[in-house]
């Protein structure tokens, strides 16, 4: 792991950056390129466009790590009020959340209550809701409660990280209960001890679960999606979905907004599902850490701000 990225995620940590860095007018200059605007109408009208040219999307209410129970319930108001939106706009969309916003870190029992009324709400309009995988310390508990979930909802998916060593493990032991999952990189620090550090064998994994998973599709009809801009790795994966004959239209890729557009273009052209995600919200400091962090790069993009105010 480089030394830049290390640093940023750091960086994703700090009080003082982030009670400091949002308010520099150039940084929220540059976040524009990632993110539509921090109101949920900002994220609407995006999807708006991308419906147009064939490509859903799902939302992300930017936050985590809540203290207060009573913030956990107003996340949960504000994602059923979500799916009221989502059926007036029309739009197509789904919603993906990370398990911390909604109380985790207080009380299992009472977020896994929340997730559940949400999960309901999202089932009335034929929605679907993701499970946002966070730092290792919630791997166990997120998995477990996905399990809870998923018994009284099927529209429902979680997040599998390939950086992590036992996510191989963790996926067989998911599949007794066909779950629906997306495959991403991870974006957290995480030690050597748990995790992969270099990109070539977070690729290499990544590839291994990506295999399991297209059998899945192929032999029980899960729905398994990839989250990934890695190009390489959408041809290899494209690749060997040919080899054993997953149709294009059960093959399914997720990608951020503002991240390699073209490419989302040529996956929705050649009529594989493609949906971007898009977040919004005001507590989007340690999200855009992780982001820069992906591609040390984008902090010149950051400067680039700096130097034309
Ligand atoms: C839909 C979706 C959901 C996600 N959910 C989670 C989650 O729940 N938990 C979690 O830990 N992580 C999540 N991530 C983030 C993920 O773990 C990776 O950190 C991120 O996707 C970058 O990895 P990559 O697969 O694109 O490959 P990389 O090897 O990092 O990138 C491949 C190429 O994509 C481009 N690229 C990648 N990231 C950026 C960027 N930020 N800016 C500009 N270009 C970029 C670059 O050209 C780069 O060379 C999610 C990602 C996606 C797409």
């Amino acid at each position: 792991m480089g030394i830049s990225r290390n640093i940023l995620l750091w960086g994703s940590k700090n009080t003082w950056l982030l009670n400091h860095v949002p308010n520099y007018s150039f940084v929220r200059r540059a976040l524009k390129r990632f993110m539509p605007g921090e109101n949920l109408s900002d994220a609407v009208e995006a999807t708006k466009m991308l419906n147009q040219k064939g490509i859903p999307t799902v939302f992300t209410r930017l936050g985590e790590n809540i203290t207060q129970m009573s913030e956990a319930e107003e996340v949960k108001c504000h994602y059923l009020d979500m799916f009221e939106k989502i059926k007036d706009e029309k739009i197509q969309t789904e919603v993906s959340l990370k398990l911390t916003q909604i109380g985790l870190d207080l009380s299992f029992d009472k977020s896994l209550e929340f997730f559940n009324e949400i999960a309901a709400a999202a089932n009335s309009i034929n929605n679907f809701v993701w499970i946002d995988m966070e730092g290792s310390s919630y791997t166990n508990v997120t998995l477990d409660f996905y399990r809870r979930t998923k018994k009284i909802n099927a529209n429902t998916g979680v997040c599998l990280q390939s950086y992590l060593r036992r996510t191989e493990n963790d996926l067989g032991n998911l599949l007794n209960i066909k779950p629906n999952v997306r495959l991403v990189k991870g974006a957290y620090s995480e030690p050597s001890e748990i995790a992969f550090t270099n990109k070539q064998d977070v690729d290499k994994n990544y590839l291994k679960i990506a295999k399991i998973l297209l059998t899945q599709i192929k032999e029980n009809d899960i729905t398994a999606v990839f989250g990934t801009h890695d190009l390489k790795i959408i041809g290899e994966i494209e690749r060997l979905a040919a080899e054993i004959n997953v149709p294009h239209d059960k093959l399914e890729f997720h990608m951020l907004y503002g991240i390699k557009p073209n490419e989302q273009i040529r996956l929705v052209n050649e009529g594989y599902k493609l949906k971007v995600l898009i977040s919004y919200g005001k507590a989007w400091y340690p999200w855009y850490m992780r982001r820069l962090a992906e591609r040390p790069a984008n902090v010149g993009f950051v400067l680039k701000n700096l130097i034309m105010q």
